[in-house]
């Protein structure tokens, strides 16, 4: 049956401006690195994927290596635009990155110029698009200059195969470096990727929120959820299709018996803000206006709808921030 996009999809999704950019993205984006493999049948994928465009969820996550096998999440993507999504294709923010190894031998990850474009055009050939609106570095690389990685990252956008460009996981001091790079050459640099949850503020200690709010880039916080964990999944054990059953990115051990024990206590705050866990996960990262999307991962449908339900209400009281801090990371 021919998709039609659900027509109020608008209405209740709220955009946020990334940074001092004229780019908006969903409060709430879609990643596809878990649960776009060959592991996960497709039909899963695309009502995932068109459910998400008609909550208003415009802004879906790549990665070249996302599968498994790698590859495989941009073909599956590539797949449900040309079936359902191809005549919204001007409502879409679709990124991807290049970083982590892809390819044997030297040129198959990091931060070379030979690997990013090499990447970026698999990258195109896979989904099937003309242009990334957005094309990440997905890690800092420590053995390759700066200049070169950025001016790679530039090279793309000229060549008309991304829109803007961002960066992952980069910290503070080097996000600030590759900022002075890309102004200087002119190049679009909107988005940081870092990861971001009540159990992981490393993007606080390290001042990066604050850099980025300086230097007006936006922020996508990636596994606002944990991997799962700040959700209602693990609270009664490790159901068997969860990623902690089934991933080696989440650990079981990571289910100990101290982090239930945390993750009860911050599902009894979510429960009298009348949220989920996971809604206020999300909430939670969203809570001071300075972070432009929380991108989330998904499973199912159902999980899909549920978060999207935070965002009816980011804010909290001073004593719930502080009681939430007793549990959260330091
Ligand atoms: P999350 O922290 O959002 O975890 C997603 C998992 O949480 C789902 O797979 C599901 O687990 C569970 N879940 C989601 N919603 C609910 C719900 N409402 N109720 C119960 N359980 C729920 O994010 P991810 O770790 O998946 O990362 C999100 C995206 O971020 C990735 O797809 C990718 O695009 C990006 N990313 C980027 C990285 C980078 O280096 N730049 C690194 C990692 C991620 P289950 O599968 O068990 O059902």
């Amino acid at each position: 049956v021919t998709y039609r996009a659900n027509a109020k999809r608008y209405e209740a999704m709220t955009y946020s401006r990334a940074g001092r950019s004229g780019l908006r993205l969903p409060q709430l984006s879609l990643g596809l690195w878990h649960n776009f493999g060959g592991d996960t049948p497709h039909d899963t994928k695309r009502a995932m994927c068109r459910r998400a465009f008609d909550l208003g969820i415009t802004h879906f996550d790549l990665a070249n290596n996302y599968g498994p096998p790698n590859g495989s999440a941009e073909e599956a993507f590539g797949t449900v635009l040309r079936t359902d999504l191809a005549p919204y294709r001007d409502e879409l923010i679709i990124s991807s990155k290049a970083g982590y190894r892809m390819w044997d031998g030297p040129y198959g990850e990091w931060g070379s110029r030979k690997y990013l474009i090499a990447s970026c055009d698999q990258s195109l050939g896979r989904t099937g698009l003309d242009y990334f609106d957005v094309f990440y570095s997905h890690r800092f690389d420590p053995d390759t200059p700066l200049e070169e990685t950025m001016s790679a990252l530039d090279q793309i956008v000229r060549s008309g195969k991304a829109l803007y460009v961002g960066i992952s996981s980069y910290p503070s001091t080097a996000t600030r470096e590759a900022a002075a790079i890309l102004k200087r050459l002119g190049t679009p640099f909107v988005l940081h990727q870092p990861r971001y949850s009540m159990l992981d503020r490393w993007i606080e200690r390290d001042g990066l929120k604050d850099t980025l709010e300086e230097l007006g880039v936006g922020s996508i916080v990636f596994s606002p959820l944990a991997q799962g964990l700040l959700t209602g999944r693990y609270l009664d054990g490790v159901p068997r299709d969860s990623r902690a059953a089934q991933s080696k990115t989440l650990p079981q051990a990571a289910v100990s018996d101290e982090a239930v024990r945390r993750l009860h206590a911050l599902n009894d705050i979510a429960k009298r803000r009348g949220q989920t866990l996971a809604q206020m996960a999300i909430a939670w990262v969203l809570r001071d206006g300075r972070i432009t999307s929380a991108l989330i991962g998904a499973s199912r449908v159902s999980q899909i709808e549920d978060c999207v339900g935070a965002l009816s209400n980011t804010s909290f009281a001073q004593d719930e921030l502080a009681e939430i801090d007793e549990y959260a990371d330091e």
